[in-house]
């Protein structure tokens, strides 16, 4: 799950990482009057959730207060397009107003859970305020990495060793080993996945803040962490999968052509290989899950046709502990409720599997059945071509 930036610095500074004041804005007058507050000037912030906003002019340093209302007016209900946003972009909808910060060097930290060392891992580079996905291909010798003991946390010699290797000024070292420590505990306690700090910023007067902050946190771990559900904003979401989330289904959106219904998500990732492999590209990745009931699927269904880019469905089943006159209710009365128009290609094997095709056959649906997966992925390919 991902939030704000704005969010994301209140939870930073509970943990004593240092951030600018600031606070978030929904209109241009409280944009003002929050300016207003920090002197009469701010940094005018988009808040969305994605990054490379500076570039894409979702930043703004505005020196006086009818500067702050101009550059409110100017970003406030933008869409903003980045390279993280996609071509079709994000409108703002949020304003994070911030004092100014007297920016010396831009440097940059982030925290991820690493596979290959199976720890939590802090980067840290010199090479602040740029995209660091651009700095690993380029220059990836101007990344230095620590991995984490989880038994004892960052080790103070391993903050001073990057602090070291990024060339943070010799009398400000102490804060950037506090301001470390303060991040990596955040990132535990509040089971992320990501912390990423893009600029962390020396300033003219000696201190060492973080001037941006994008957290995601582990979705398997929200449900200890209340707190943090608390801040998610469904509007930034793909209004597909958190209609999903609703039902418990593992729903992706992807930018195909074919939606998929399968259980499992190995059979989920096989089934969207073999699309793939002949020829057609899947509109989604879908796992329904075990137990799913009628009302979860049909309610997949429904995602599933609520995209405009899907042009055929395939229904890929394997009822072991789902039982196939389930899938086959809820296909049905799915199918039934929207007014299925599309190429629907199902293989169902497994619980119950000549009852769900009997059902099918009966249904009067327009449904072409499959044997295995390969026949069925050539059949929703060729139809949807
Ligand atoms: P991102 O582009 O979405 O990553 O947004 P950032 O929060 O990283 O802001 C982009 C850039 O704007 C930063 O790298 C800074 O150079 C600049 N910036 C952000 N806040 C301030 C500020 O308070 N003062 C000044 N002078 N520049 C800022
Ligand atoms: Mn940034």
């Amino acid at each position: 799950m991902n939030i704000h930036e704005y969010q994301g610095k209140a939870v930073l500074k509970k943990y004593g990482v240092a951030v600018p004041n600031g606070r978030v804005a929904f209109t241009v007058d409280e944009a003002v009057a929050i300016a207003e507050e920090l002197g009469g000037r701010g940094v005018v912030k988009a808040q969305i959730h994605a990054g490379g906003r500076g570039k894409a002019g979702g930043v703004k340093v505005a020196k006086t207060l009818d500067e702050v209302r101009t550059y409110a007016e100017q970003i406030l209900g933008m869409t903003l397009v980045t390279h993280q946003t996609g071509p079709e972009g994000k409108v703002v909808k949020r304003l994070l107003i911030e004092e100014l910060t007297d920016i010396k060097k831009e440097y940059y930290i982030g925290l991820v859970v690493d596979r290959e060392t199976q720890r939590v891992v802090m980067m840290a580079s010199e090479e602040g305020g740029t995209e660091i996905e651009e700095v690993a291909e380029k220059t990836p010798e101007k990344i230095f990495k620590e991995a984490i003991d989880p038994s004892v946390g960052l080790q103070a010699f391993q903050a001073r060793k990057l602090a070291y290797a990024i060339n943070i000024p010799k009398e400000l070292v102490n804060q950037a080993v506090k301001f470390m420590t303060a991040l990596y505990t955040a990132f535990v306690e509040n089971d992320c996945s990501i912390a990423e700090i893009n600029p962390l910023v020396v300033t003219g007067d000696g201190k060492v803040v973080a001037l941006d902050a994008k957290l995601n946190f582990d979705s398997n771990a929200l449900y200890r962490r209340k707190d943090i559900v608390e801040l998610r904003d469904l509007e930034e979401e793909d209004p597909r999968e958190v209609e999903a989330s609703k039902f418990d289904l593992t729903y992706i959106a992807l930018d195909g052509t074919i939606g998929c219904m399968v259980n499992g998500a190995g059979l989920a990732m096989a089934t969207m290989d073999t699309i793939n492999h002949f020829g057609g590209t899947p509109a989604n990745f879908l796992d329904v899950g075990g137990g799913a009931t009628t009302e979860k699927v049909t309610a997949a269904f429904k995602i599933i046709l609520s995209d405009a880019n899907v042009k055929g469905i395939l229904v890929n089943i394997f009822g072991g502990i789902m039982k196939c006159d389930t899938i086959a209710e809820g296909v049905i009365a799915a199918a039934k409720e929207v007014g299925l128009d599309k190429p629907l290609v199902v293989r169902l094997e497994g619980t119950n599997v000549d009852k769900g095709k009997a059902m099918l056959n009966e249904s009067g649906l327009n449904i072409v059945a499959a044997d295995s997966l390969a026949d069925a992925a050539q059949k929703i390919v060729a139809l949807v071509k």
